[in-house]
């Protein structure tokens, strides 16, 4: 089995439910008494938080770089950046590590192509949603077709993933708020919808709706247990 590296803490929050699945999944492939092998970096998030919303990125990709250069370090074999907005930076993180990343985005849309989704609808933080890192992976890596939120709803999406959800709160009226921004990406053509932010299944599931939701990180835990794995 090889060793999963995670770079966490972005935010906590979601980075539990990564370590959760990820054993999960390997003790439904292996039984018994089998557990992953993990490297876990954890970031303290308001430091993180900070510079973001400063558009200090290329600080962001040092400092993440330097995170995953400890992940590697500590006998990684690969690396999960356990965020969606944080890919923005995926290319330095690369550049810093000799292991391979497994890109959040691509896991996601390899789901999407083998359900024919063509046309997707994108939650996450406005970086996610309104920056082209990860809509244009999708479109020119995977021919998918991507819709994100109108302009309140997006700044709503966003202010709930950092005030709320970063921080543990899960409110009903939220949960109901969020499902109406769901039913809008469907009217506007969403086949399925991508939860594009680590917290967003900690708000909506599948079972509240009848839409087609791609949890991320469910999906990335799958695929880092099946790198791990698998034989090469
Ligand atoms: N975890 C969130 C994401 O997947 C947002 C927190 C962050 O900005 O990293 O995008």
């Amino acid at each position: 089995m090889k060793t999963i590296g995670l770079l966490g803490g972005m935010s906590w929050e979601s980075t539990t439910r990564y370590y959760q699945l990820i054993n999960t999944f390997v003790k439904q492939e292996l039984g018994g008494l089998h557990s992953a092998k993990v490297c876990l970096y954890s970031v303290d998030f308001h430091e993180v938080e900070q510079l973001q919303h400063q558009g200090q990125w290329q600080v962001l990709g040092d400092r993440l770089a330097q995170g995953a250069r400890r992940v590697e370090a500590g006998g990684a074999d690969f690396l999960l950046i356990c965020t969606n907005t944080m890919h923005k930076v995926v290319d330095q993180i690369e550049r810093a590590i000799s292991i391979p990343v497994l890109h959040i985005a691509d896991a996601t849309a390899r789901e999407l192509v083998k359900q024919d989704v063509v046309c997707v609808g994108l939650l996450g933080t406005r970086f996610t949603m309104e920056q082209d890192f990860y809509k244009e992976r999708l479109r020119q890596q995977f021919g998918i077709e991507v819709v994100v939120p109108g302009t309140e709803d997006r700044q709503w999406v966003h202010d709930t993933i950092y005030q709320e959800l970063c921080q543990g709160i899960i409110e009903p009226s939220a949960r109901q708020k969020m499902l109406q921004v769901v039913e809008r990406l469907q009217s506007a053509g969403a086949q399925a919808v991508i939860l594009g932010c680590t917290e967003l299944a900690l708000l909506i599931q599948q079972q509240h709706t009848e839409a087609t939701l791609l949890d991320t990180v469910e999906i990335h835990a799958r695929d880092a247990v099946a790198n791990a794995l698998a034989e090469i």
